[in-house]
């Protein structure tokens, strides 16, 4: 039953999310010609992506592989026998007349994937299914004035389509959605995870419902969206559109929008296709995809650990806050590095704090990823280990960083060449102690007399006299010890 609609009526936000992830295999889906992004136009491609009569698609099986992996990741069920479809629609970039898809056999389903809200606490979106399917083409429309040019080498590449029940309710949850997603993808290391080049992409259903309505409200499908950051702008202006438009006394129609990133609003793109429109069919060319018990075995086992998991381990184990365990396992390969430097110098909590700070900081500044960092974990565990053994201070530590960046030297060459190597030298601190000690005479009276505060002006005054160069915890013993005797 719907509920009658007032100027003072709740509304409650529904999503779901429709995320394609292009897979890392070497070869296309059902031809065996490269996969890899970024050639030439159409240096790709095989009679089959051209649609040539006669030709017949074979099923790569890293495809299958690789979806499992992400069906097992996510608690699916895996199907032990499921079949393609052909999804026939016309369009330049689609030179067959129809991609191979799976409809109503998809190969994974029933999955969830947790989210953490921002109480902390975390809930589970349900996944309707996960299926397999290739790309089409790429019409290009801004190289040419006149024409609009199609570059073939992305049809046929292998999509996985991860399909979630409409459990988000809002777009904070949607884009939380989505950073699961992505971590996910990059521990499995099917898919790169970067949404700015398209290897994954999201379409985002969205619709309103009165605060204890029990139906759906009507859905609108936002297309566009290349980042997190968009996805979750384009919903809220969607939601804020819909609920006007209701209060206005006006009705949402499902349609297919436009997010349009500049102007930071939706367009109307077309009104949407149902299904029958593309006139689905089982691919005649291709046999039903058996996943045998042994693969299933070999392909868990095979699972690395996931992100959830280790974070919890970081915190068990290792003993770190819970929130740096989080920001740490987001990238598996910020998790690796961190895990390899933590080992090496024994300091997981000092290793955690420079890596999401100071690294944290040039990773972002210099839109670089944590693998082609030049400063490796083994380099960065000696300039921790320097700091712990007091051969330098902390306040040398970004100093020291940030020309290793730039030399690609050792941690300990790059303090000598600083000239930043702590002092812990007796002999040449003893004269400095003794010269601060008796150039003050007031303040060591005022010290003997219980100014006990005095003792940082001391230490400051030795550490001024040895540039800075020595090491401030040997030097406050000495200075204790010496104003004793004195
Ligand atoms: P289609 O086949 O037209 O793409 P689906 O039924 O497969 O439609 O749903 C696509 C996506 O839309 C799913 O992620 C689903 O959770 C979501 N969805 C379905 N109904 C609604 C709704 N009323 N509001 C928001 N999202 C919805
Ligand atoms: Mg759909």
């Amino acid at each position: 039953m719907s509920i009658t609609v007032t100027a003072d009526t709740q509304f409650e936000t529904v999503i779901g999310l429709e995320v394609h992830a292009q897979l890392l295999t070497k070869s296309k889906a059902f031809t065996p010609v490269k996969a890899e992004y970024g050639g030439n136009p159409n240096t790709q491609i095989s009679p089959l992506c051209l649609g040539h009569p006669g030709t017949l698609p074979v099923l790569n099986e890293n495809l299958v592989r690789f979806i499992i992996k992400i069906g097992l990741a996510t608690h699916c069920e895996i199907a032990p026998k499921s079949i393609f479809a052909r999804k026939n629609y016309f369009y330049p970039d689609l030179p067959k007349g129809y991609q191979i898809s799976q409809f109503d056999t998809p190969i994974c389903f029933g999955g969830h994937i947790m989210i953490t809200l921002e109480d902390g606490s975390t809930k589970k979106i349900g996944l309707t299914r996960i299926h397999m399917e290739e790309d089409a083409g790429k019409s290009i429309h801004d190289q040419d004035p006149y024409n609009t040019l199609v570059d073939l080498n992305r049809a046929g590449t292998p999509l996985i389509e991860i399909v979630s029940e409409p459990d988000l309710r809002s777009p904070r949850e949607a884009y939380d959605y989505l950073t699961q997603i992505k971590k996910i993808v990059q521990y499995l290391e099917i898919c790169d995870g970067n949404m700015e080049e398209g290897s994954l992409r999201c379409d985002a259903n969205v619709s309103i419902r009165p605060v204890g309505q029990k139906e759906f409200g009507t859905r609108t499908e936002i297309k566009n969206l290349n980042s997190f950051r968009n996805v979750e702008r384009a919903l809220a202006y969607e939601v804020e559109r819909q609920k006007q438009l209701i209060l206005d006394g006006g009705k949402v129609i499902q349609q297919t929008l436009l997010w349009d990133a500049n102007r930071l609003e939706t367009r109307q793109l077309r009104s949407k296709e149902e299904a029958h429109d593309y006139r689905y069919f089982p691919e005649p060319d291709l046999p039903p995809v058996i996943v045998t018990n042994s693969l299933l075995q070999e392909i868990k086992a095979s699972l690395p650990e996931m992100p959830e998991v280790r974070k919890q381990r970081f915190v068990e184990e290792l003993g770190l806050p819970e929130y740096d365990a989080v920001l740490l396992t987001e990238d598996r390969y910020l998790a690796d590095y961190f895990e390899k430097v933590s080992d090496l110098s024994g300091e997981a909590k000092q290793t955690a704090n420079f890596i999401l700070t100071e690294i944290k900081r040039v990773l972002n500044d210099q839109h670089l990823d944590i693998r082609e960092l030049s400063v490796k974990p083994e380099m960065l565990a000696e300039l921790i280990t320097l700091k712990t053994s007091n051969k330098i201070s902390s306040s040398s530590m970004q100093p020291i960083f940030s020309e290793m960046l730039q030399t690609s030297l050792t941690a300990s060459e790059t303090a000598e060449k600083l000239n930043l190597l702590q002092v812990s030298d007796n002999s040449f601190l003893e004269p400095i102690v003794g010269q601060v000690i008796s150039d003050n005479p007031d303040e060591v009276t005022r010290y003997k007399e219980g100014k006990k505060g005095l003792m940082g002006f001391f230490v400051g005054q030795v550490m001024r006299l040895s540039k800075g160069k020595a090491n401030p915890k040997m030097v406050s013993q000495m200075v204790a010890k010496k104003l004793e005797e004195a």
